[in-house]
């Protein structure tokens, strides 16, 4: 009989809307440059397709919802899952970045998964925000080095609740407030690949999983945020999240 060295990492987990089990993480892959708008802003060349990057799955944070009071503020959602209200300012910057995003939940894996059969391996939607180290991103592209450290730090990745979802992909409006002022307002559909695109894309450089997130990309009106503001977002028709950058 074999035995680990150490207790192996806990596994990372999301709350599911309406459902008392947990997604479990397997991992997350995020999709740069997404939309055009956000291209532009990015300095990017009209030509250049999206592409991936990666974060750890212990990058997840599990936020609240936006708006009132939750009955989960503060506690745990389920046995084992702590509902994170703050995101910790990272060392390192001082100049990280709030990205609204869709995020894609798997059910099922494969490779070389088609376009048409993309939406089948879906389990849900959840709306993301991609913390960026934006100085560090700058000049990691300056020098050609790689985004990990602007991209895959600890708690890079605030989550809303997973909304279970069968059919087409949201559509919808995507949109990100900071201490009530409107930063980020756009819609989903404006994506350049789309999720059946992006899923397809993926499952061609890696075989996919139940348990992989797909951050989706993030639209125009990005920007800097410091301790103390509140993050408010939103993904029409899939939910919400919030939280303090302390
Ligand atoms: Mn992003």
């Amino acid at each position: 009989m074999s035995a680990y060295l150490f207790d192996p990492p806990a596994v990372v987990a999301v709350p599911i809307d309406g459902q008392a089990e947990t997604f479990p993480v397997r991992r997350i892959l995020c999709v740069g440059r997404n939309y055009a708008a956000h291209r532009r802003e990015m300095g990017g060349d009209d030509r250049d397709p999206p592409f991936f990057f990666a974060k750890p799955a212990d990058a997840i944070v599990a936020c609240p919802p936006a708006g009132g009071a939750s009955q989960s503020e503060g506690g745990r959602i389920a046995d084992s899952v702590p509902v994170g209200k703050d995101v910790a300012y990272p060392p390192k910057t001082t100049n990280l970045h709030h990205e609204i995003e869709l995020v894609v939940a798997l059910k099922v894996g494969g490779s070389d998964i088609a376009v048409e059969a993309a939406l089948d391996v879906v389990f849900g939607y959840a709306v993301g925000v991609d913390m960026t180290r934006r100085d560090l991103q700058n000049a990691a592209k300056d020098k050609g080095q790689p985004w990990d450290s602007a991209k895959g730090f600890d708690a890079s990745a605030p989550i809303s609740a997973i909304r279970p979802w069968t059919g087409p992909a949201p559509q919808g409006r995507i949109a990100l407030s900071v201490n009530g002022q409107a930063r980020q307002d756009a819609s989903v559909a404006d994506m350049i690949w789309n999720v059946a695109e992006i899923v397809s894309e993926a499952s061609k450089l890696w075989t996919l999983a139940a348990g992989d997130l797909i951050y989706t990309g993030t639209p125009e009106g990005v920007g800097p945020l410091v301790r103390g503001d509140l993050v408010e977002g939103e993904v029409e028709g899939v939910g919400s999240l919030r939280f303090t950058v302390v």
